[in-house]
């Protein structure tokens, strides 16, 4: 792949610790000031155009119409498949390097379809299908079980053998920067009748999402090694949550009204290619999985995860550090177990890995295990306490990866909790 290339530089300006050097080249849905939405790709702080990229002869000879580029969402395009999105990305890389010296003479003509990342509004990048969301950090499971149930046998007896998952609601994923209302419902404490009313205790959950290709027919299964084939990209995806109508509703059918209040993911979707040059080795997993989940090689990915909270007139304090790879299952497990049944996957699903949290405290992906059930209330720069969210508090992921002197990011997750209504 040339996108790939460590040795490639553009003739656009990437500032340092850009999040979007020529290696990235992620796709993403945008629009200038209520003008028609279109697909985008981002290279430092400049969000090029892709439809009118087209319209000027730039994208000719690609395996899919140009027309794919003027839409509001990434489903057209995703329907190249894995070798479409190659081909794209490897064209825009070559459009875009310093090294392409023939197409200098044209930079006028490009740079009508270039605006700065600041006059462009970002839209949701997908039209979700079906959502997914996996629970698959051994260290989540663990700090979860240990709170609610028996710290002694916080796994319960499944986890080690299957990627524990639900099905969650499409409807209600959201775009970056839309605010969240806290949630009404019931709730219940110990000894008393249930209440209704806004939720107490809502948190986020650091977790990220991957982006489905057109699957394989009802009745077949992707398996491990042809798993990663299927998975367009991944963003930052935060699955809102509200603990305490949690608490009460999730016996025996599993989340319910608790989790499908809001999702917000970010809006550049980073190809599984561009991830590449970050794989890693999973985790050891023992026992043994069944042969069904076995998988060669390196399929977790080494990506540095930032939560920010920032007080309604206040600044943002880093409140957790975690990582991709600390997750137990990969997401070609995830895959392979969601398809062993023969459940059909679709292009423009969306699967979340689950709360992400590392084996340190102050990795934790979720409030309710960083301030422990409420015990320990963080403490935030201003000096205010947090063991869960308040009305105006803005929540913000960051992620990145780094080697080789070249990092790609997912630029941010970002959205604001507003007071329930009346
Ligand atoms: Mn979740």
């Amino acid at each position: 792949m040339i996108a790939n290339n460590p040795n490639l530089v553009s003739w656009i300006n990437v500032p340092e610790n850009s999040d979007f050097p020529i290696q990235n080249i992620p796709f993403g849905i945008a629009r200038l000031q209520d003008d028609q939405c279109f697909v985008a790709t981002r290279i430092g702080d400049k969000v090029i155009n892709l439809a009118s990229l087209g319209e000027l002869g730039f994208l000719d000879g690609l395996p899919f119409d140009s027309s794919v580029f003027k839409a509001d969402s990434l489903n057209a395009l995703m329907k190249s498949g894995k070798s479409g999105i190659r081909i794209l990305r490897d064209r825009i890389a070559i459009l875009f390097s310093k090294e392409n010296m023939e197409l200098q003479n044209q930079l006028e003509a490009i740079m009508e379809s270039i605006y700065e990342a600041e006059r462009v509004q970002m839209m949701l990048p997908v039209q979700i299908g079906d959502y997914t969301d996996f629970y698959s950090s051994k260290e989540h499971a663990t700090n979860v079980g240990m709170m609610f149930r028996d710290p002694a046998n916080a796994l319960l007896p499944n986890w080690l053998w299957l990627p524990v998952g639900y099905h969650g609601r499409s409807s209600s994923i959201i775009a970056s920067d839309v605010p969240v209302r806290r949630p009404k419902g019931q709730t219940k404490n110990e000894g008393e009748n249930p209440v209704y009313g806004p939720s107490k205790r809502v948190d986020f959950e650091l977790e990220m999402g991957f982006i489905t290709f057109e699957g394989k027919p009802l009745g077949e299964q992707i398996n491990t090694e042809e798993a990663e084939d299927y998975i367009f990209g991944l963003c930052l995806f935060n699955d809102w949550s509200a603990r305490d109508i949690q608490q009460w509703e999730y016996v025996p059918l599993g989340p319910f009204l608790a989790k499908n209040f809001a999702s917000s993911m970010s809006p550049w979707i980073v190809t599984l290619d561009a991830l590449i040059p970050f794989a890693v080795e999973g985790p050891e997993q023992n026992p043994p999985v069944l042969e069904y989940l076995k998988y060669q090689g390196k399929k977790s990915y080494d990506i540095h995860l930032e939560v920010y909270l920032q007080p309604e007139h206040g600044h943002e304090s880093r409140i957790c550090r975690s990582n991709f790879k600390y997750m137990y299952w990969t997401m070609a497990q995830q895959l392979a177990h969601h398809t062993v049944n023969g459940c059909n996957i679709r292009c423009g699903d969306l699967m979340g890995s689950g709360t992400i949290s590392g084996p340190t405290p102050d990795s934790y992906g979720s409030m309710l295990e960083l301030a422990w059930k409420g015990t320990k209330p963080l403490e935030l720069l201003d000096g205010t306490k947090r063991a869960f969210i308040h009305d105006y508090d803005t929540v913000i992921f960051r992620g990145f990866c780094e080697n080789s002197g070249v990092r790609i990011g997912f630029g941010e997750v970002k959205s604001q909790l507003l007071p329930a209504t009346d």
